[in-house]
């Protein structure tokens, strides 16, 4: 019988689309911009990926499932919050968070100058030190509806470690 190596790795995406009068909420930090993005809460489209990543990884369902946007419990609720329960929910199951990495895709507005204080929150939502979460940010040329500034899309993997004494189902 082969033994569980007690890794885990899964993936993540999420879209939002751009909505006036909403502050912009993105890796838990909030942007100065002309728009926010809609969405039942802070509609936080990279903290969403990052959930899913880790539920993907746990083979737990999707943050749709365990945080449904038709439960008024949620609404307007911050995305930091839905990630630290994500990662109870993933500890319950044996799992801790070991390392994630983001990209994250807009035209507008720029990630760089939020790209650490991103990474601070998740790692903080997580309790990771800072240098296990990547966040890169690209523009789509102008191409589709990132590229039509109509939203923004986020992609996230994240890589799960057994927690000691616990056995892998
Ligand atoms: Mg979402």
């Amino acid at each position: 019988m082969s033994t569980d190596p007690g890794v885990r790795v899964g993936t993540g995406f999420d879209i939002h689309a751009f909505a006036e009068g909403r502050p912009l909420v993105l890796g838990g930090v909030t942007i100065p911009h002309e728009r926010g993005l809609a969405g039942h809460s802070d509609a936080d489209a990279l903290l969403h990926a990052v959930c899913d990543a880790l539920l993907g990884a746990a083979a737990l369902g999707d943050i749709g499932s365990h945080f449904p946007d038709s439960d008024p419990a949620y609404r307007g609720m911050s995305s930091l919050e839905l990630l630290r329960r994500t990662a109870a929910l993933v500890a319950t199951a044996g799992w801790r968070a070991h390392q994630v990495d983001c990209s994250v895709l807009a035209e507008a507005p720029r990630i760089g100058p939020y790209r650490d204080r991103m990474r601070r929150a998740i790692a903080g939502a997580l309790d990771i030190p800072e240098n296990r979460v990547g966040l890169k940010a690209t523009t789509a040329e102008g191409l589709g509806f990132v590229g039509r500034r109509e939203g923004i899309a986020a992609h996230a993997v994240c890589l799960l470690v057994r927690i000691t004494g616990t056995v892998a189902p």
